[in-house]
């Protein structure tokens, strides 16, 4: 609401009401954490960094409307999981929603291809701290293949995210959380598993 610039409709019409009204507005826009101001939806969206998906526009949300943090992948990540855990138990948020896509980089190469660059990268593994801020958490004994997490179905992967989400402990157990996926070849979003477009073009569909 604090973005609105159109005046509060007042009943004395009078100039400093609008103004007031306003000015108050700005303050809680600006002061929203401080004043436990919850976001406009209690919402938190979990997406691709892909650059072809229009968040906001495909989900119908605005400026406000959500805390939105986007991934490789979209995939529930420990920072995603410190992020909502955060957002959920700490500034209302009541509802999450992941979304996936197609053609996503994270289906584009083989593990072990992906294994290889980054260890040419970073000249072998042993020992990379995963958390630059945090360097005692190092990968360890674990495939760094595990922690990039590549995808082979892109409509398995988003509910495997949503279930993540639903069984993580640091998540309130009354928090809804969804899964879409987002079609870059049409502009749609989808439920996992409805591929309408597979569908209608194979006699296996009918
Ligand atoms: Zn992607």
């Amino acid at each position: 609401m604090a973005k609105t610039t159109e005046p509060a409709e007042t009943e004395s019409g009078r100039l400093y009401e609008d103004v007031d009204g306003r000015i108050d507005e700005r303050d809680d826009w600006a002061r929203r954490r401080r004043k436990a101001i919850p976001t406009d939806r209690r919402l938190m969206v979990v997406a691709c960094m892909d650059e072809r998906i229009p968040i906001e526009e495909s989900l119908g949300i605005e400026l406000g409307d959500a805390h939105v943090f986007r991934n490789a992948g979209g995939k529930v990540t420990d920072d995603v999981i410190r992020s909502a855990a955060l957002s959920t138990n700490f500034f209302d948020t009541e509802e999450i929603v992941v979304v996936n896509h197609t053609d996503c980089g994270m289906m584009s190469a083989p593990d072990d291809a992906v294994v290889d660059g980054l260890e040419r990268t970073a000249g072998g593994l042993d020992g990379v701290p995963l958390d630059p801020a945090l360097p005692e958490l190092t990968i360890g004994e674990a495939s760094i293949a595990d922690w990039v997490r590549m995808t082979d179905d892109i409509d398995r992967a988003c509910r495997a995210q949503v279930e993540l989400l639903r069984a993580h402990p640091l998540i309130p157990d009354d928090t809804e959380v969804h899964g879409y996926v987002y079609e870059v070849e049409s502009d749609a979003l989808r439920r996992p598993g409805e591929r309408i477009a597979e569908e209608i073009s194979t006699r296996a569909g009918r």
